[in-house]
């Protein structure tokens, strides 16, 4: 048998007539980038997830760096160029343990990533640690809700209300993930997701999306994308291009009405996956948090010879990966910041052992239990 990590072909049989259709209704009007199909997508996604504002964009990492721009994250970088009084680089809290474009875009702001550990539980950024994390240079908060289960925002909040600073959700794992029935993107200041074809809500390509519930930051947002335009040709501050193609919003559009049935389904096969592997001693299970709806965007257990096990999974046909191989402290690229090797004890165990399962939702029952036995024979 083969078990794939993702089966997008599948996905997208049974929903190729209305992609096609209402991708081709766009390009009958020939308004393709940014237009009214992006509209229509900008209000139902801002429903979707709680938010009083929607503003589409070009990608995850977009998401992330426009938001760090429309809140002036790392100004203090130019007027250090210029020889002006320096007053050092902006900080922005972001975990060790994420994907790169998280603690890039705030380098791209040119602002400096100020690293914490994660909770060994949640794999989801230590409240605590960011409050230890906070200097007179902070500039903002950017937890990252790992894998689709939401980081405890009341008490990043409240470290965000006690030094008054912004805080950045990076949800691009976790749309539709709540706490205590309140959305991803809906708690932080702003939010940033991402319509990456592997993510839970999966564009035709890249795509990504900024929520908020602040009428003036959606409106910088919205300038931002499109060069810092206020009227046409005329510019008060510099953005880039950052807008969504038309034809992804529409196909968002189409996809987004079964993103709950999909979700649902990967819930299941993580519950399944919980009763198959109960006691198998080497296993350590995700945790979900009281009054969390995990999304499973990524099923992640702890091994013991956790490469080993891989190996055995990939001879038997199923599909895994290691999200992440490496802190984002001990990446090359950031040697200038002056972390070492030890500085997040708890990102660094996770590198060594964590394994995500095939959790899609298209997954039958069948292969949910051959990748169980498969499991339980390595460790027999
Ligand atoms: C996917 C992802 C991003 C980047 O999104 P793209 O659309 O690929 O640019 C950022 N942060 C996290 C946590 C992600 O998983």
């Amino acid at each position: 048998m083969q078990v794939p990590l993702l089966d997008l072909k599948a996905q997208y049989a049974t929903l190729r007539d209305d992609v096609l259709r209402a991708v081709a209704d766009v390009l009958d009007t020939q308004l393709v980038c940014n237009g009214p199909a992006v509209r229509d997508f900008e209000a139902q996604a801002a429903q979707y997830c709680g938010a009083e504002h929607a503003v589409a964009v070009s990608s995850g990492t977009d998401a992330l760096l426009l938001s760090l721009m429309a809140l002036g994250v790392g100004q203090a970088a130019p007027a250090c160029r210029t020889g002006a009084p320096c007053p050092g680089p902006d900080e922005v809290i972001a975990p060790a343990f994420t994907f790169f474009g998280t603690a890039g875009s705030i380098w791209r702001a040119g602002a400096r990533p100020a690293f914490v550990d994660i909770d060994p539980d949640t794999f989801n950024l230590s409240p605590a640690g960011v409050e230890a994390a906070v200097t007179e240079r902070t500039r903002a908060l950017l937890p990252v809700h790992l894998y689709g289960q939401m980081c405890d925002m009341d008490a990043i909040g409240a470290v965000a209300e006690r030094y008054g600073l912004p805080v950045i959700e990076d949800a691009a794992q976790a749309i539709g993930a709540e706490i205590d029935g309140r959305r991803a993107g809906s708690l932080g200041t702003c939010g940033c997701f991402s319509f990456y074809p592997t993510k839970n809500l999966g564009a035709m390509g890249d795509a990504g999306l900024v929520t908020t519930h602040d009428a003036a930051l959606a409106d910088k947002l919205e300038k931002l994308r499109n060069h810092g335009q206020t009227r046409q040709y005329i510019h008060d501050f510099v953005g880039g291009n950052f807008r969504m193609d038309s034809v992804q919003a529409a196909a968002l559009g189409v996809k987004l009405r079964h993103l709950d049935a999909w979700t649902d389904a990967r819930r299941r096969n993580a519950a399944r996956y919980g009763e198959l592997l109960a006691g198998v001693a080497d296993v350590t299970l995700p945790v979900e948090r009281p009054g969390r709806r995990h999304i499973y965007h990524q099923y992640v257990i702890r091994a013991e010879r956790r490469d080993e096990l891989r190996a055995h999974l990939s001879e038997r046909g199923v599909a895994s990966a290691v999200y992440y191989p490496l802190g984002l402290h001990q990446q090359a690229c950031f040697a200038g910041l002056g972390y070492a090797a030890g500085d997040f004890p708890e990102t660094e165990r996770a590198c060594r052992e964590v394994l995500a399962l095939p959790v899609h939702p298209e997954l039958s029952d069948d292969q949910l239990d051959y990748v169980a036995a498969a499991i339980r024979e390595f460790y027999s």
